[in-house]
């Protein structure tokens, strides 16, 4: 069995407790050496073999898989915050459906939750934003057209750019032209939850310059929208003493929850 497992954005205690079992009963890990905090490889038995895939492909990836099955042996492929986000994980999943090999998920906390955390953020304010973009600027991975940054900052909503750290000029200027004013509120946080993480509070104008002045090339996130600073929002409606939920009598009105 091939477990892929989230090991979440950095810190060694934000891997989920399944996780944490998973990798604890692993005979084989592969972890994604580039992002991955090797901490977490504290944890297996002493017997279990470790394969950094930063310096493997897929194909390499999957032949360990396949071996590790034949021998018996139970495999967790480790991946960076939550495996549905640029986890590449789908590819490894075709190929093991082709060779009949049984896998499952376990997901992770994604850097893009500890970010929020780090800053105290909630990204979908009342009266501010309902939405969150997650997005990334086309890199070598090819973004589709329709996806273009511009489009989607037609919309205001809070937008969370992975992938995107040494690109932020580019990145100012769609966003811009697509409705962002330059003081549009922006956070830069890089390596959120490991013990060097750094948050910068900017603009959609200042994003380029404040990570140059920092030195941050990568492993950051870039965070737009009015939720970074919170100035004014509405309160929530659930938690109103006027409204009614299906859990609590409101002196007027029913909202379901
Ligand atoms: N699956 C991962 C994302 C992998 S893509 C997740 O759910 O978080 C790699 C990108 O994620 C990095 O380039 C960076 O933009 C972001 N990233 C990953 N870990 C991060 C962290 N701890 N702090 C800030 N950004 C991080």
């Amino acid at each position: 069995m091939i477990h892929f497992v989230g090991a979440g954005p950095g810190a060694r205690d934000l891997i989920t407790v399944r996780g944490q079992r998973l990798l604890c009963e692993a005979d084989v890990v592969i972890y994604a050496g580039s992002l991955v905090n090797p901490e977490l490889l504290e944890s297996v038995k002493k017997e279990c073999i470790i394969y950094n895939s930063a310096y493997m492909t897929l194909e390499e990836v999957v032949k360990v898989m396949e071996n590790a099955e034949k021998e018996g042996r139970n495999t967790v492929r480790l991946h960076t915050g939550d495996p549905s986000l640029y986890g590449a994980v789908r590819e490894q999943m075709d190929i093991l459906d082709d060779q009949g090999i049984a896998y499952d998920s376990c997901p992770g906390v994604s850097s893009f939750c500890a970010a929020a955390a780090t800053l105290n953020l909630e990204y979908t304010l009342p009266g501010v934003s309902q939405s969150v973009v997650i997005t990334r600027m086309e890199g070598r991975t090819l973004v589709p057209k329709k996806e273009s940054i511009k489009s989607f900052a037609g919309h205001e909503a809070t937008m969370v750019l992975f992938l995107s750290t040494g690109l932020l000029g580019k990145l100012s200027g769609e966003l811009l032209a697509g409705g962002y004013k330059e003081d549009t509120p922006a956070a830069i946080v890089y390596k959120a939850s490991w013990p060097e993480e750094e948050t910068h509070i900017c603009t959609v104008g200042t994003l380029e310059a404040t990570a140059k002045e920092r030195k941050i090339t990568k492993t950051a996130l870039i965070i737009v929208g009015d939720v970074v600073l919170h100035n004014s929002y509405d309160r929530s409606k659930l938690y109103h003493p006027e409204f009614t939920t299906e859990f609590r009598k409101g002196t007027e009105g029913v909202e379901k929850a």
